[in-house]
């Protein structure tokens, strides 16, 4: 093996244990030497065995990790960066900086949270201006569907957009309202020939479903999220039978107003759709209900082309842990119960798993906004003001959203680990497939992204999958350090993250471990070919 001239000094990178693609995709944990062009950042040779550094000429940067795993950088499909216009919530600075610690390389931005959205072609470029030197790792955008936007989906996909997303239910900021069912056959007309994929928030209310048309009958006069409680701050009281006391404290008060029936009427109504638009992929993004499995199993099977993904919150936590008042697991669709956790867990290695990847949806907001109750928010950080007691832990008020950008990797590593002793569990290359080559896959970006192989990005995540710690508000990167992971026990961390074959993150190192000094991350624009 040597260099050649055209991709300049080589960076090598080596360890007795990677994740790298076979020629037919599929992956396998092997010894590996991956040589990167300092030129171009793109992977020019995987060798399955060690080489040493004595094979290669003086000037090349040869880095061996072993025993740590090299994996693809992570390709994270669902975040929310919130910038511009709700920077103060999360911004391209801080978020791409936490999804660098965390051997994320790519982050694909939601459409919804910053203002303007991304639902037309002038907010995109408003988008793109504010993220410009900005990025420390490569970012990718959705667009949005909107009532009333259908004119702008197709500018949108030449603009290089990676899919779209709607809400069947309020979104929680006016700015992003929700569809109709005739706005997401409209949608699915307009977009039915185009390479890329629309998406859905699937929550439903059933009574709001297939007679009147609409979702969107509430008004929404808080500072709910992506996405809020049902309006008023009270539950709806059809879901168990009875009324429950508003004890809006209660995380069960907040589970029960977002049953698994909105999940399923959002996915039948989409399903009821779907043959408008047979070539186009459909998605449903953050399932949590495992009533939707039997539903999207049995419509791929009859050739509908529709996917899902779930969220490291919904492995890795269930309603029963979740304390009086800690909003910090607010989100929506709810986390649900530990059998709910088992039935998707069970799903990730079933045959033809309808689940086919699995994202942050890192979605953050202020502590104002959070209504965390002060004995919960960490005595380094300044407790926020809150403009009355009386909400703080009030679970339908609060914004709607979890932090965890960078730490997708030690919470399902960690709790496969963990469940493998009862159950079977995906194992690293299951992780690689779900984390990084799958969610390229979903966003048009599989040429270039989430896999270890010659011709891809060098992008690469060095994993100890054996370092035990714990998550601290230290560790924390987002804009705002709040979080249901704090104080948990992970096992495995990431050390260093490369991309395109430079080194932009390293724990411990100086600059807090932002070794590159300056970000080299891109906006992703290029447009969809499928
Ligand atoms: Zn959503
Ligand atoms: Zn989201």
């Amino acid at each position: 093996m040597t260099a050649s001239n055209s991709h300049g000094p080589l960076t090598v990178l080596v360890s007795s244990r990677a994740v790298i693609s076979q020629p037919d995709n599929s992956l396998t944990v092997s010894p590996a030497t991956i040589s990167i062009s300092s030129v171009t950042g793109k992977i020019v040779s995987v060798t399955p065995e060690i080489v040493p550094q004595s094979s290669f000429p003086a000037d090349t940067t040869y880095v061996d990790h072993s025993p740590k795993l090299l994996l693809p950088g992570l390709v994270d499909a669902h975040v929310h960066l919130n910038e511009p216009g709700r920077t103060e919530w999360e911004g391209f600075w801080t978020g791409t900086r936490a999804a660098a610690s965390g051997g994320v390389t790519t982050v694909i931005d939601m459409p919804l949270n910053a203002i303007p959205p991304t639902t037309t072609v002038a907010g995109f470029k408003e988008k793109l201006a504010a993220s410009e030197g900005q990025l420390w790792v490569d970012v990718g955008f959705y667009g949005g569907v909107i009532p009333g936007n259908a004119d702008e989906l197709k500018p949108l996909v030449e603009m290089g957009v990676r899919g779209f997303k709607g809400f069947l239910i309020e979104s929680g900021v006016d700015e992003f309202p929700a569809i109709s069912p005739k706005d997401m056959a409209l949608a699915m007309e307009t977009l039915k020939d185009s390479a890329t994929t629309l998406m859905f928030h699937a929550e439903m209310e059933p009574c709001a479903g297939h007679t009147n048309g609409h979702t969107n009958g509430h008004t929404n006069g808080n500072t709910n999220g992506e996405s809020n409680g049902l309006t008023n701050g009270h539950t709806n009281g059809q879901t168990n039978g009875h009324v429950t006391p508003s004890d809006v404290t209660a995380y069960q008060t907040f589970l029960d107003s977002r049953p698994p029936t909105f999940e399923t009427t959002a996915v039948q109504e989409i399903l009821s759709a779907a043959h408008i638009a047979p070539s186009l992929n459909l998605h449903i993004v953050h399932l949590s209900a495992t009533q939707c499995i039997p539903l999207l199993k049995a419509a791929r099977a009859n050739g509908v082309k529709i996917t899902a993904e779930t969220c490291f919150h919904y492995l890795g936590l269930s309603a029963e842990e979740i304390e009086k008042g800690d909003t910090r697991h607010k989100c929506c669709p709810p986390i649900r119960e530990g059998r709910n956790r088992d039935g998707l867990w069970e799903e990730l290695v079933a045959e033809d798993s309808c689940i086919k990847t699995v994202v942050s949806d890192h979605s953050p907001c202020t502590p104002e906004l959070k209504l965390l109750p002060k004995e919960l928010w960490s005595a380094t950080e300044s407790a926020p003001a809150q403009k009355k007691d009386t909400a703080a832990g009030d679970f339908m008020a609060a914004w709607g959203g979890i932090s965890s950008v960078g730490l997708g990797l030690p919470i399902i590593y960690s709790t496969a680990k963990q469940r493998s002793k009862t159950s079977k569990t995906p194992t690293i290359t299951d992780i690689v497939r779900l984390c990084c080559q799958a969610t390229a896959e979903q966003v048009g970006l599989s040429h270039r992204k989430g896999s270890i192989k010659v011709g891809m990005d060098a992008d690469i995540c060095v994993f100890d999958d054996a370092e035990v710690w714990t998550f601290s508000q230290g560790d924390m990167r987002w804009k705002n350090r709040c979080s249901p992971w704090e104080g948990h026990e992970f096992t495995g961390r990431v050390k260093e993250t490369w991309l395109r074959g430079r080194k932009v993150f390293e724990l411990d190192a100086q600059n807090g471990g932002f070794v590159g000094m300056k970000p080299v991350g891109e906006s992703i624009t290029e447009q969809r070919t499928a």
